[in-house]
C-alpha cells in the first residue's frame, strides 16, 4: 500500500519529471560536503545510492581545505591569548620564576594534530554513509551518459553504473600558474602546507583573498615573519571595507608586512628560500612561499560537455536555484559550481538536489541567507545584503555601525578592535543584513542570521533578551538604534 507521503511525491514526481525515491539509483561524483550530505539526504528518502570519491571521503573541505586551515588557525589563536595575558593582568612565568616571553609552536606537532584530526573527520563520514547503507567506491568517476557512470577505482578494474540521478560534486583545486610552480618544499599552496618539517622563518603569502589572509595571520600568529603580497589596495578585496580595514590594521600593528598594489609575475626558488618578483620589478624574498590566488573547478575529464551539461567560460558547471544542470537528471552541487565555494553551500546545494530529484519537499537556494566567515582574528562574519549593496542601492536600506570598545563584556575580556553592523530596510525596519568583527564573530553572526532568514524585525531583534554582560548585547543595540521613526 502507498502511503500518502510517498503517493504525494509519487504525483509530484509525475507531474515534473522527478522521480519516484522508493525505484530510483543515485550516483554521486565527489565525496565532498556537496557530495556525502547529498548522499544522506538521498538515503534517507530510499534511494539505492553510490559515492565514487577519488581522494577521501570529506573532500578537500575535510582533508586539505577547510577543517586543516581551521585547525591550524585554533593553535594560533590559543597563542594570540598568550599575547594579550598582561593586558588582564596575567604574568606568566616559568617553573622557576621566570618570565616566559613567549609560547613557542612546534610544527610537526601542530601538523600532526591537524592531520590526525581530518583523517578522523575523514573516517567518521565514511562510518555515516555506511551505516546509511550508502555505497562508496574509491576511484575516479566520469559520465558516459546522462543516466551511465563509470567508475575507475583504485585497482584498475572498471565498472559501469545506472543511475536514475547523477550528482556532480567534485569540488576545485589551486589554481597554479606557469611562472609560480609548486614545488611542495618552499613554493607551496594550501594543501601542501601540512608537511613543513618546521615553521617558515619568512613566509611569503602570496594573495590577500580569504585563504591568503588566514594562513598569513595563522602564520604569523604561530611565530614566523610574514609577508602579505596583496595586488589590491586593500587586503580580503570584495569584503566589507571597514571590516578588512580592521583586519588590516590588526595585521600590521601584529607585525605583518602588507604589500598593496603589488601584484606577483613570478615566484621561484633560490639557494636558501625564495624569491617573489612583482610586476613593477620589485623582489620580496623570503624562507617559503604560500601561493593563494584561487581556484580552479576539477570539471575536466567527466564527460559533461559529452553529454551536453553546460559548462560556464571559467569551467563551472551551470546550475539553476535546485542544482539542475542543462541535462535531465544531472545535477550538480559545491565548488565546481561556483556558486559561493563554501562548505555549507556544497552541502546545502547537494540536499536540495536530491531532494528535487526525489520528490521531497524543496526550497531553492538562498544565497541571501548565506552566512559566511573569514578566521581572521578578529573574525569576520556576514549575511545578506553588503555595505556595498546599501550603497549603490541594490536594496533600500539603512545602517548602523557600533563599535565593539564600548560593549562592557569586550572591555572585560580585553577586545579593542571589532564592530557590529546591522542593516535593515527602511520604513519597515525588516533585517536585511549584517556584519560582526569580533573574536567568534562565527557564532556571533547567528541571531542576524536567523533575522535574515525569516524576515525579523529591527524590533523583534531588539526586544529578545540577551545575556549581560555579552557581545550578542551589541546586535540587539544596533538593531534598538535602527527602530523605524516614520
Ligand atoms: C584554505 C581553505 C579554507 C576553507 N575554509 C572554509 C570554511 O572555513 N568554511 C567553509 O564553509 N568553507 C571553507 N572553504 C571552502 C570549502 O572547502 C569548499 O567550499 C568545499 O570543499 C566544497 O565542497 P565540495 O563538495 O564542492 O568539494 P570538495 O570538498 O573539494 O570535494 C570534492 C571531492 O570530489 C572528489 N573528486 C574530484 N574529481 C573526482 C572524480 N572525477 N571522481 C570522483 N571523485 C572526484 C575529490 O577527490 C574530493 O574528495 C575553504 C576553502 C579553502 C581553500
Amino acid at each position: 500500500m502507498t502511503t500518502r507521503r510517498e503517493h504525494g511525491r509519487q504525483v509530484r514526481g509525475w507531474l515534473d519529471g522527478r522521480v519516484n525515491s522508493r525505484q530510483s539509483s543515485v550516483v554521486i561524483l565527489g565525496g565532498g560536503p556537496g557530495g556525502y550530505e547529498a548522499a544522506l539526504v538521498a538515503a534517507h528518502l530510499g534511494a539505492a545510492v553510490t559515492v565514487i570519491d577519488r581522494d577521501g571521503l570529506g573532500g578537500a573541505a575535510v582533508l586539505t581545505d577547510c577543517v586543516p586551515s581551521k585547525t591550524l588557525i585554533s593553535t594560533a589563536d590559543f597563542m594570540s591569548q598568550f599575547e594579550t595575558a598582561s593586558d588582564l593582568g596575567v604574568h606568566l612565568e616559568d617553573h622557576e620564576g621566570d618570565e616566559v616571553a613567549d609560547s613557542v609552536a612546534e610544527l610537526n606537532a601542530v601538523n600532526r594534530r591537524v592531520l590526525a584530526l581530518a583523517a578522523a573527520q575523514s573516517r567518521d563520514i565514511g562510518r555515516r554513509l555506511d551505516a546509511d547503507g550508502i555505497t562508496v567506491l574509491r576511484g575516479t568517476g566520469r559520465l558516459l551518459s546522462p543516466s551511465q557512470v563509470e567508475a575507475t577505482l583504485e585497482d584498475g578494474s572498471v565498472r559501469t553504473l545506472d543511475a536514475e540521478v547523477v550528482l556532480v560534486s567534485t569540488g576545485a583545486t589551486p589554481r597554479v600558474m606557469a611562472s609560480a610552480q609548486p614545488d611542495g618544499e618552499r613554493i607551496l599552496t594550501w594543501q601542501q602546507i601540512y608537511s613543513l618539517p618546521e615553521l617558515p622563518e619568512h613566509l611569503v603569502v602570496v594573495g590577500s583573498g580569504v585563504t591568503g589572509a588566514e594562513l598569513a595571520q595563522a602564520y604569523l600568529g604561530l611565530g614566523s615573519r610574514v609577508t602579505l603580497v596583496s595586488s589590491r589596495d586593500r587586503v580580503l578585496p570584495g569584503e566589507d571595507a571597514d571590516a578588512a580595514t580592521v583586519i588590516e590594521d590588526v595585521f600590521r600593528k601584529r607585525g605583518m608586512e602588507v604589500l598593496g598594489r603589488s601584484r606577483m609575475a613570478s615566484v621561484e626558488r633560490t639557494d636558501d628560500g625564495v624569491v617573489v618578483r612583482l610586476e613593477d620589478g620589485r623582489e620580496v624574498t623570503g624562507s617559503h612561499a604560500l601561493l593563494a590566488v584561487g581556484s580552479i573547478p576539477q570539471t575536466a575529464g567527466l564527460g559533461l560537455a559529452e553529454v551536453g551539461v553546460t559548462l560556464t567560460e571559467s569551467g563551472h558547471v551551470s546550475v539553476d536555484r535546485v542544482s539542475r544542470t542543462s541535462v535531465r537528471g544531472v545535477y550538480a552541487a559545491g565548488d565546481c559550481t561556483g556558486v559561493l565555494p563554501l562548505a555549507s553551500v556544497a552541502a546545502m546545494q547537494g540536499r536540495i538536489a536530491m531532494a528535487h530529484a526525489l520528490g521531497d519537499a524543496v526550497a531553492p537556494l538562498n544565497l541571501r541567507a548565506v552566512s559566511a566567515n573569514i578566521f581572521t582574528d578578529p573574525e569576520i562574519a556576514t549575511v545578506g545584503f553588503s555595505q556595498k549593496d546599501l550603497d549603490d542601492g541594490t536594496v533600500d536600506a539603512t545602517g548602523v555601525m557600533l563599535p565593539l570598545a564600548t560593549n562592557p563584556r569586550a572591555k572585560m575580556q580585553g577586545i579593542t578592535d571589532g564592530f557590529v553592523k546591522l542593516f535593515a530596510r527602511k520604513g519597515v525596519g525588516t533585517v536585511v543584513g549584517g556584519v560582526v568583527v569580533a573574536p567568534k564573530a562565527s557564532e556571533l553572526i547567528y541571531p542576524v542570521t536567523l533575522a535574515v532568514q525569516h524576515g525579523l524585525t529591527v524590533d523583534q531583534l531588539a526586544g529578545t533578551f540577551t545575556v549581560y554582560p555579552s557581545l550578542s548585547g551589541s546586535v540587539a543595540e544596533a538593531a534598538r538604534q535602527l527602530h523605524p521613526t516614520d
